[in-house]
C-alpha cells in the first residue's frame, strides 16, 4: 500500500498524513473476478442502443447539472419524484459527499465491519470518528440490538446490505429499527440489491422514514461500472443537501445519455442477473466441495470463502492461471478470506479448477 512521501507528510493536513488510499489491487488478468462487475456485458439491443445515444450527444455544452431526465427515470422505476433523488459520478462519490454534508468533526459514523473499505477511508478524509459493532465472527451478521442501541448516539448509521465482502443482506424491519434510533442519518448502501431477489430493498421505508438514505449503482447488475454512475434516494431536503456539497458538473453528457438509455431497457438485464443469482449457488457449491474451503452464503454477485493460505492461493491464481480474484486476509474479522465474483460459468470452472489444482499442490 503506498505511503506518503515525507516531503508531503510535512505540508499535509495532519490527519490525513497516515491515510492509506483505496487499493484494489488490479492486475490485468484473462479472468477478472475481483471487483464484482456484471461479466456477462450488455445485452446486445441495450448496447446498440447505448452507441446511438452516445453518437449525437453534443460535448460543446455542459451536462445538465442535477441530470433531470436521468433522475425522472430513476424516479418513476421506484415510483418516487425527482426530488427524491441524487445521482453522482459513481456510488462512491455519493458516499464521499454523504460524508461531506453528514461527518466531520464532532460526528460519528456506526459501522459494522467487515464492511465496504471506502467508508473508512471517508470518515478519514472528512475527519469523522468511526465507532464499531463487528459481525458475528461465525456468520458475519450484525448484532442488531447493541446496533440499536448504539445508533442513539451516532449522527450517521451505514448498513451495506448485501454487505460487501460478506453478503449478508439486512432484514427490512432492523434497517427501520436503525432509523427510528439514530438522531441522525441511516445510509442503506444497495449496491448489489439486484441480486437479492424481489422485496430485498429497504426503499419502502422511505415513506415513513426521513432519515433514510438509499444507495444504488449502475456498476454491479447493469454493466456500467466503466461509466461510474450512482443514484440515491432520500427525503427531499436530503437530496438538497447532497446536491450542494457535489460538484456541479460530476456526471458528464456520455454518462447520463448511456445511463437513460440503459434505464429504458432496464427489464432487458433480468435474465442475466437471474442467470447470476443460479450461477452463484453453483459456483458456491463447488467452492465448498474443495478441500478445506469454507463458504459464506451470499445475497450478491461475488462468494466470501475461507481457505488456508488464502494470500498465497491468490497470488498463485493471478501469475500461473491469470484469474484475478480479491484477497481479504488482511481485513480484520477476515483471515484467509478471498472474494470471488460470480462469473460466466466458464469463468467459474476456470477458477474452481485452478484452486483445486492449487489445493492439491499445497496440501
Ligand atoms: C461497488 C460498491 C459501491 C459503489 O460503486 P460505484 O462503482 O462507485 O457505483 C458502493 N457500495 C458498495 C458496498 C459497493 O460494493
Amino acid at each position: 500500500m503506498a505511503q506518503l512521501s515525507d516531503r508531503v507528510r510535512g505540508i499535509v493536513r495532519a490527519d490525513l498524513r497516515d491515510l492509506e488510499p483505496y487499493d484494489p489491487s488490479f492486475t490485468p488478468c484473462e479472468v477478472n473476478l475481483s471487483a464484482n462487475e456484471n461479466t456477462y456485458g450488455m445485452p446486445e439491443a441495450v448496447r446498440a442502443a447505448v452507441n446511438e445515444a452516445l453518437c449525437t450527444v453534443p460535448t460543446n455544452r455542459y451536462p445538465d447539472p442535477m441530470s433531470g431526465g436521468l433522475r425522472d427515470r430513476l424516479a418513476a422505476r421506484a415510483g418516487l419524484a425527482r426530488e427524491n433523488v441524487c445521482v453522482g459520478n459513481g456510488g462512491d462519490e455519493l458516499l464521499f459527499n454523504f460524508f461531506l454534508a453528514f461527518g466531520g468533526e464532532g460526528h460519528v459514523l456506526l459501522d459494522c465491519p467487515p464492511s465496504f473499505g471506502v467508508y473508512r477511508i471517508y470518515s478519514q478524509m472528512v475527519g469523522t470518528e468511526v465507532l464499531d459493532v463487528p459481525r458475528d465472527p461465525e456468520t458475519f451478521e450484525p448484532d442488531y440490538d447493541e446496533l440499536a442501541e448504539k445508533a442513539a448516539d451516532a449522527s450517521m448509521v451505514i448498513v451495506t446490505t448485501p454487505n460487501n465482502p460478506t453478503g449478508n443482506l439486512a432484514p427490512r424491519e432492523q434497517v427501520a429499527r436503525l432509523c427510528s434510533a439514530c438522531p441522525g442519518i441511516v445510509m442503506a448502501d444497495e449496491a448489489y440489491i439486484e441480486f437479492a431477489g424481489p422485496g430485498a430493498s429497504a426503499e419502502p421505508l422511505l415513506a415513513e422514514y426521513d432519515n433514510l438514505v438509499v444507495l444504488h449503482t449502475l456498476s454491479k447488475a447493469f454493466c456500467m461500472a466503466g461509466a461510474r454512475l450512482g443514484y440515491v434516494f432520500a427525503a427531499p431536503d436530503v437530496v438538497d443537501v447532497l446536491g450542494a456539497v457535489r460538484q456541479p458538473y460530476s456526471v458528464n453528457v456520455f454518462s447520463q445519455v448511456a445511463a437513460e438509455a440503459v434505464l429504458d431497457a432496464a427489464d432487458a438485464f433480468q435474465p442475466t442477473i437471474d442467470a447470476i443469482v443460479t450461477e452463484r449457488a453453483r459456483l458456491t457449491g463447488m467452492l465448498s466441495a474443495l478441500p478445506g474451503v469454507r463458504t459464506w452464503s451470499s445475497a450478491a454477485n461475488f462468494v466470501l470463502l475461507r481457505v488456508p493460505g488464502a494470500r498465497r492461493v491468490r497470488e498463485r491464481l493471478r501469475d500461473e492461471f491469470s484469474i484475478l480474484v480479491r484477497d481479504f486476509s488482511a481485513t480484520p474479522g477476515l483471515a484467509d478470506c478471498l472474494r470471488i465474483t460470480v462469473g460466466t460459468m466458464q469463468e467459474d470452472d476456470r477458477v474452481i479448477d485452478a484452486l483445486a489444482a492449487i489445493l492439491e499442490e499445497e496440501s
